[in-house]
């Protein structure tokens, strides 16, 4: 292997990672940084609306080597009741805007912290149960967190939810280098010990898993996408979320500028897409926000960002044709 920027000893990787940042951006703790509802294919198979809110709160204590989500999170805890307060203030003005629009109430909400709910300075164990009173009215409540935080917290929320609860964990890679390298500091055997805890306690689970981390090229890319789909089946997991690696973070750019990371083929993310959705063990969705990235062709973009839509929705594969600009 050819030497490279990114540091080979585990201790220093933090630091170089930090070193890369931008600024984040200003956020305020009394107002979730984002909401929406869009409708995602449920277990059973129907189409159901789902509520995300993207939480203000204190950034993660990992340093993952892709990971851009600290864009959007305090330096600091934030006070009790700001989670619970949060939470009203998305969910009243969704549902302003589905009286407006006549659209359905949503049926599922995912409560996204840029981080680990389970992580008690991220959201104080205090709020709880007012959270849980906030999301009595859903069926499902599904929370992020890195599988080092799934215990017995996770089994106390659960005890005051009305729903389903679901965890989603990054499994990020099965390559065993390349999940080191990604600084995550988690192997696949802890992921696997997470699955079973969640399993065990009848909590739901589902996985993240990067189309083309770092360090690899595209044919290896699908290789192990493939094999982290497996495994995360494997798991136990009901979804997989396939995810394509971007830029963002400064230090994707800077392994970018060295040659060690390329963001993937849009041809890679659907093979993959299509590979799990065929397996038939469990709904694989391809995350398709800001898609038109990974695409290198405006005349069958549009179409295949359809054919992922539907891949999403039905959990079908609609086989395209060559198309005569790109040839892809
Ligand atoms: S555990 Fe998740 S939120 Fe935390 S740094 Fe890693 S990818 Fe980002
Ligand atoms: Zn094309």
């Amino acid at each position: 292997m050819s030497k490279s920027v990114y540091p080979a000893i585990g201790t220093d990787r933090s630091d170089w990672i930090l070193a890369r940042r931008p600024a984040r951006n200003a956020v305020d703790p009394g107002r979730p940084y984002a909401f929406l509802v869009e409708k995602e294919r449920s277990d059973t198979g129907e189409l159901v609306p789902t509520a995300t809110v993207f939480l203000t709160n204190k950034e993660c204590p990992w340093r993952c080597l892709m990971c851009d989500l600290w864009k959007n999170t305090t330096t600091a805890s934030v006070p009790a009741g700001a989670i619970p307060e949060q939470i009203e203030f998305a969910l009243r003005e969704l549902a302003c805007q589905a009286a407006d629009s006549g659209q359905t109430a949503p049926q599922q909400i995912k409560l996204y912290n840029s981080g680990s709910f389970f992580d008690p300075k991220a959201i104080p164990e205090a709020d709880y149960r007012a959270i849980a009173e906030r999301v009595s009215g859903f069926k499902r409540v599904i929370v992020e967190s890195h599988p080092a935080l799934v215990g017995e917290r996770a089994l106390r929320f659960r005890d005051l939810l009305n729903g389903q609860l679901e965890v989603a964990m990054g499994l990020e890679t099965v390559h065993p280098e390349v999940l080191e390298r990604l600084n995550k500091r988690v192997t696949v055997e802890q992921f696997a010990s997470a699955g079973a805890f969640l399993r065990t306690h009848e909590i739901a689970m589902r996985a993240f898993v990067l189309v083309k981390p770092p360090f690899m090229d595209e044919p290896m890319a699908l290789e192990w996408g493939k094999r982290s789909i497996d495994f995360a089946f494997e798991c136990g997991a009901a979804a997989v979320v396939l995810i394509p690696v971007r830029p963002g973070n400064g230090a994707m750019e800077a392994l970018e500028r060295a040659g060690e990371f390329k963001a993937p083929k849009l041809r890679t993310l659907e093979e993959a897409a299509h590979y799990g959705v065929e397996l038939k063990r469990g709904r694989v969705f391809a995350d398709l926000w800001d898609l038109q990235l990974f695409s290198s062709c405006a005349e069958c973009f549009p179409e295949r960002l359809g054919n992922l839509h539907l891949l999403n929705d039905r959990q079908t594969v609609v086989p395209r044709p060559t198309c005569s600009v790109c040839g892809d």
